[in-house]
């Protein structure tokens, strides 16, 4: 789907193994919410170690997956925590910062303490209730 110029890319399988789906319309309206700019692809993934993962592809864009094993409440809070690493990956852009400066930046610190990852933790917390993305 596409929302101004950036595409929302969702998962080829409508449910993972657990059995949820994401709701297409609460993803994009995070999307809009979150005012992101650059293309969100969202993917099932198999590895059970994670339980999911944001990665920036310079000419993909945002790439968010998602444990194939989790119940729609656990994706949810999982695509809010990733969708906020998009957030501060933007913004972090839009004062001008590179990518690997900002990642290297990050990892100084433990990622218990890390500060994208406290916000991400806070900001799942606070929308999930109020806007599930799965079902
Ligand atoms: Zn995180």
């Amino acid at each position: 789907m596409t929302r101004g110029t950036m595409k929302i890319l969702l998962p080829n399988s409508d449910r993972n193994q657990a059995g949820a789906t994401l709701k297409a319309g609460a993803v994009i309206k995070a999307v809009e919410h979150f005012k992101l700019q650059q293309d969100v692809t969202i993917k099932w993934a198999n590895g059970t170690h994670r339980h999911g993962a944001y990665r920036w592809r310079k000419g993909v864009g945002h790439v968010i997956t998602l444990s194939t094993y989790y119940s729609a409440e656990d994706t949810s809070r999982t695509l809010w925590h990733e969708l906020t690493h998009a957030l501060q990956i933007e913004r972090a852009a839009s004062k001008g910062k590179a990518y690997a400066d900002w990642s290297a930046e990050q990892r100084r610190y433990a990622y218990s303490v890390r500060p994208i990852e406290v916000q991400a933790r806070k900001f799942a917390e606070h929308y999930h209730p109020q806007l599930p993305l799965a079902a």
